[in-house]
């Protein structure tokens, strides 16, 4: 199958950040890779700001060392170097923002979207500058990363800094989990086929699991994760996308706001958690555990959560959630299971066992979607069942094209210049889902909850497969 690659209008693409981990390490190759594909035009302009002493030729030698490896399957990477630039500019400074209006000044109708890939305290500061230059105009777009606040309180600043200077149709608030070629399939498979929507409710889905384990630790955000926690860090922005995507209603058209708007009525209906439905856990190890991590002997943040909610609407009203979360984990693997109820009577006997088909969604890695279908074992000997998967592994069923299918964040930075907000979150949806979890986190903080150990490798605290076991259903394996 070939992927059709459209070009998108020139544009220009300010990273502000632009020599950060986030900008080499992820939004430049990403940019490379599109280049690579043709979807860039020759008279794009990509400038990297930064409070780093260095020029156009420095940046692009320091850009080049970061995409050496990418280079290596091929590409133009002269021709990619040719349309960056670099602007030494610290925010809270004057010096470099006349410069910058200047190179900008006079591109017509141009695209321009700034990249604030820095730390969100300067945000506001980022917005107001962009303003005080003339570059805030009505056809520039800001994107911005998470964290997007660390609690319900500090996310309406963030927006009501942002809403200062641009309209909320400006502002692209990037969860890269929504950029995820799965994440749409999924969408693709509720809305597009006849077979599932029907069945996609609490008759006959008996519970949803919504899984994403890591096997890395922490690495080098010790001091902001220690600040943040499994809650703040996954749940809150990655693992509610997905809920909300897998739970919502159809929207009447795959339109920003209309998905948006659907989106923002699952959070809303999200019930508190309570106590009892919440299992925390930090890794531990000889020398290398969370604690040693971090380098606080007393954390009490989590490194893990398991929970359990429920959706208060018509369609969902009965039917468990369970979300789970976790670093330093056996194996890495995002999956959302979908589990269907027993068939309500067997013809085959009590010998023929239980049997439910599970619907899995597989975002990383081998991105794919399994639908777990019962059948007879083949032989004689009566009627056994089993339990067979139907694959669809995008990487066999979409194999000729595979390396350029887009990733996450060339499909998300793509759409900033083309002016598609389906995939972003809008700002109300960021604070209704911090209005979820913000009482979440006062509740374990108010009980003095410490979180459970659990071993590097594993798949997590056992109280968290009680949470399960209590209610007569058990985890899915974490397999990578
Ligand atoms: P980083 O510390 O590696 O880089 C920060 C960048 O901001 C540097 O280029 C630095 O020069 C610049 N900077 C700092 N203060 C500045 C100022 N006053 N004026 C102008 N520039 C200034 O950080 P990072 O990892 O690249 O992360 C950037 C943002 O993206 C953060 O908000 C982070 O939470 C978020 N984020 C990062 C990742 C990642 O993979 N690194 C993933 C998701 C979100």
């Amino acid at each position: 199958m070939v992927s059709r690659v459209i070009p998108v209008d020139p544009f220009d693409l300010v990273i502000f950040g632009g020599t950060g981990d986030l900008a080499i390490g992820k939004i430049l190759p990403a940019l490379f890779r599109r280049w690579r594909a043709g979807q860039i035009p020759e008279d794009a302009r990509v400038i990297g700001a930064a409070r780093a002493d260095l020029d156009d030729d420095s940046y692009r030698a320091l850009v080049a060392g970061a995409l050496a490896p990418e280079v290596g399957a091929g590409g133009d990477l002269d021709g990619f170097l040719g349309i960056l630039e670099y602007r030494r500019i610290d925010v809270g400074e004057a010096a470099g923002w006349p410069d910058l209006a200047a190179r900008l000044a006079g591109s017509g109708d141009r695209v321009q979207a700034f990249y604030f890939s820095v730390a969100p305290g300067l945000y506001g500061a980022l917005a107001e500058r962009l303003q005080a230059h003339g570059l805030a105009g009505a056809g520039t777009r800001v994107v911005v990363e998470k964290p997007f606040g660390s609690d319900l309180a500090s996310a309406r600043t963030l927006n009501r800094d942002l809403a200062a200077h641009f309209d909320e149709g400006q502002i692209y608030r990037i969860d890269h989990y929504l950029g995820k070629e799965t994440v749409q399939n999924l969408m693709a498979v509720r809305f597009g086929n006849m077979l599932f929507e029907p069945l996609w409710n609490s008759q006959y889905v008996d519970h949803i699991q919504i899984t994403v384990a890591e096997t890395v630790g922490v690495g080098g955000r010790g001091a902001y994760y220690d600040g943040a926690g499994a809650m703040r860090d996954m749940v809150q922005n990655h693992l509610m996308q997905l809920l909300c995507l897998i739970a919502m209603e159809p929207p009447a058209r795959f339109a920003p706001d209309e998905l948006r708007d659907e989106k923002l009525k699952v959070i809303r209906a999200l019930d508190p958690v309570l106590p009892h439905h919440i299992v925390r856990g930090q890794y531990e190890q000889e020398g290398d555990g969370y604690r040693a991590a971090v380098g606080n002997p007393r954390s009490r943040t989590e490194s893990y959560i398991a929970l359990k909610t429920h959706i208060s609407n018509w369609r969902w009203a009965g039917t468990p959630f369970y979300l789970r979360t976790g670093k330093r984990l056996v194996a890495r693997s995002s999956v959302i299971n979908v589990m269907f109820k027993d068939a309500p009577h067997s013809i085959f006997g009590a010998e023929a066992g239980r049997h439910a088909n599970v619907l899995s969604i597989r975002l990383q890695p081998n991105e794919g979607i399994t639908l777990k279908v019962t059948i007879k074992e083949p032989g004689p000997g009566g009627m056994r069942l089993v339990d067979v998967p139907l694959d669809m592994s995008f990487a066999e069923a979409l194999a000729a094209e595979d390396h350029d299918r887009p990733d996450a964040y060339e499909r998300l930075i793509m759409d900033v210049i083309r002016g598609n907000q389906t995939l972003f979150m809008r700002g109300d949806e960021v604070e209704a889902a911090w209005a979820w979890t913000d009482p979440i986190i006062a509740g374990w903080e108010a009980r003095g909850d410490v979180p459970k150990p659990y071993d590097n490798g594993s798949t997590g605290p056992g109280d968290a497969e009680l949470l399960m076991q209590r209610d007569g259903r058990r985890w899915q394996g974490i397999k990578p």
